[in-house]
């Protein structure tokens, strides 16, 4: 078949389309092990082979331990005392024999970056360390590095996870029958019956499951709870308000892990859909489905349907209600929909749609960190003075036009929007329906409101200098303009409006 020839011969005849090696050119210790393998079948001393080819022994077994580089000279002269030819000294792969890729894998995995945090002492790989050792330490190398890409993903390896969860979610409407059932048997048993599930009934929970739940100060910095499976404790951070509801949900998030059946997470995209599920099981809990269908299917009938309401009705926070109608608005109302949380500097920290609302995407369709166009609900909500009922209004995109509900909050990172919004023909089930306020966005595009208006960019493109703060948070960079960081639209405008007058 000449097709198959020319096209497997194709990459070593073209450079450009060879495979890169690591680093620069061929590997010193392959072509070592090489020459000692061929060495060995000879029968040959380094001091023999030194002879043959005119070079010290000492400068071979450099060469040989990859401690070297060998000019091509040498190669061709070795190759010739050797009787073999010069491209099989420089063969990149495979190794001639398993003892010699053991050799060459251990010599990479001491060199990595991730080797060399540790500081351990060198081992040197030659002939005087038995196979077996090698072969333990070759091990322990792969599995260091299996479990650091296991736990430390890069945010690009992140956002990718993310979004393919994100996606497969929206498929089921982001609704997991399985989780709702086990939820609302185990509630059931611990003895609820309508409205908020108690922290009594949290703890009955636990203790059916053979757990006690534990209060404590010195919690790990990096956890939010952590279960002893050996003596069935759940150590929960202190009640800082007693009766707080963000401890039920941290409790039920605990007891998710077990009576899902978690193991230890072996992927990034693992780990990520165990906290989706413990999240899914809490708010399971909490807002149970047949309880939280009734309320909501009552709400629909009255043209009333709330945020607030059945936020109120589940003793849940706003969050936690907004995102509980993404569960089950679309799979038991037939009501699609979106979902979002925006902090004040605009990007988006978390979003769910399957309303076909346009939101905001880097080019790999990741929307975490992504800046929300300033006309949607999510940010102008937060120019709105009265704040203790949610915001209404309708926004027409290039998607169509959709009504939302937006309610702001604060935490410890600042002030953040939740958002629940429609699809206009779905908005005659919502309290807020009647509302006047009315915007235009016309995102992804520029001109919508990313680009700074072109006077303001004449009069201050080569006058500003703005220094970025680092959104350390967020998973995706924000906006860049001109400053990496920073939105420069915000820069001008502040800018224009904190200028000393003209000609004072
Ligand atoms: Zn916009």
């Amino acid at each position: 078949m000449p097709r198959l020839r020319v096209a497997a011969l194709e990459p070593l005849t073209d450079p450009a389309l060879a495979p890169a090696e690591p680093g620069t050119g061929l590997d010193a210790l392959t072509v070592g092990r090489r020459i000692r393998h061929h060495r060995g079948v000879k029968g040959w001393t380094l001091a023999q082979l030194g002879e043959a080819v005119g070079t010290a022994p000492s400068q071979l077994s450099q060469v040989e331990n990859g401690k070297r580089e060998p000019r091509l000279s040498l190669i061709t002269a070795l190759a010739r005392a050797l009787e073999v030819t010069p491209a099989e000294l420089l063969d990149p792969s495979p190794p001639p024999t398993r003892r010699a890729a053991l050799e060459i894998e251990l010599d990479h995995a001491q060199r990595s970056p991730l080797a060399r945090t540790l500081g351990l002492p060198e081992v040197s790989a030659g002939r005087k360390l038995p196979t077996d050792a090698l072969e333990s330490l070759v091990r322990l190398h792969r599995e260091l590095a299996r479990r650091h890409d296991a736990s430390h993903a890069t945010p690009e390896e992140a956002r990718r996870a993310n979004t393919e969860i994100r996606l497969l979610m929206r498929r089921t409407d982001n609704h997991l029958p399985e989780i709702e059932e086990l939820a609302e048997d185990l509630v059931r048993c611990a003895g609820y019956t309508v409205g908020a599930l108690t922290h009594r009934q949290v703890a009955r929970m636990a203790s059916d499951l053979g757990f006690s739940i534990i209060h404590v100060e010195d919690l790990p910095h990096s956890t939010r709870t952590v279960t002893d499976l050996a003596h069935g404790r759940i150590y929960l951070p202190p009640a800082s308000i007693p009766g707080g509801h963000g401890l039920r949900s941290l409790a039920l998030q605990a007891i998710g892990h077990r009576v899902l059946g978690h193991e230890r997470p072996a992927s990034y995209t693992q780990f990520l859909r165990q906290r989706l599920e413990i999240n899914y099981f809490a708010a399971s809990c909490l807002l149970p489905r047949a309880a939280a269908v009734q309320f909501l299917s009552a709400a629909k009938a009255d043209k009333d349907l709330a945020v607030e309401d059945f936020r109120d009705a589940f003793g849940v926070t706003h969050e936690a209600a907004a995102h509980r109608l993404t569960n089950l608005l679309t799979s038991h109302l037939g009501i699609p929909l979106h979902f979002l949380r925006v902090g004040e500097d605009g990007a988006l920290y978390r979003g769910y749609e399957n309303d076909g609302v346009p939101f905001p995407q880097d080019a790999s369709g990741s929307i975490e960190g992504q800046p929300v166009c300033r006309r949607w609900t999510a940010r102008t909500v937060f120019d709105v003075r009265n704040r203790t009922t949610e915001n209404y209004q309708y926004t027409d995109t290039p998607a169509g036009t959709f009504w939302c509900s937006s309610q702001t909050g604060s935490s410890g990172d600042g002030g953040f929007s939740i958002t629940v919004g429609v699809p206009y023909a779905h908005a005659k089930w919502f309290r807020g329906r009647d509302t006047r306020v009315r915007t235009r966005s016309t995102c992804p595009d520029g001109d919508c409101c990313r680009r700074p208006p072109l006077d303001l960019v004449e009069r201050w493109a080569d006058a500003a200098w703005p220094s970025a703060r680092l959104h350390a948070q967020t998973l995706a960079p924000l906006p860049s303009g001109r400053f990496p960081g920073v939105d420069d639209r915000e820069v001008y405008s502040f800018l224009a409006s904190h200028a000393p007058p003209a000609g004072g």
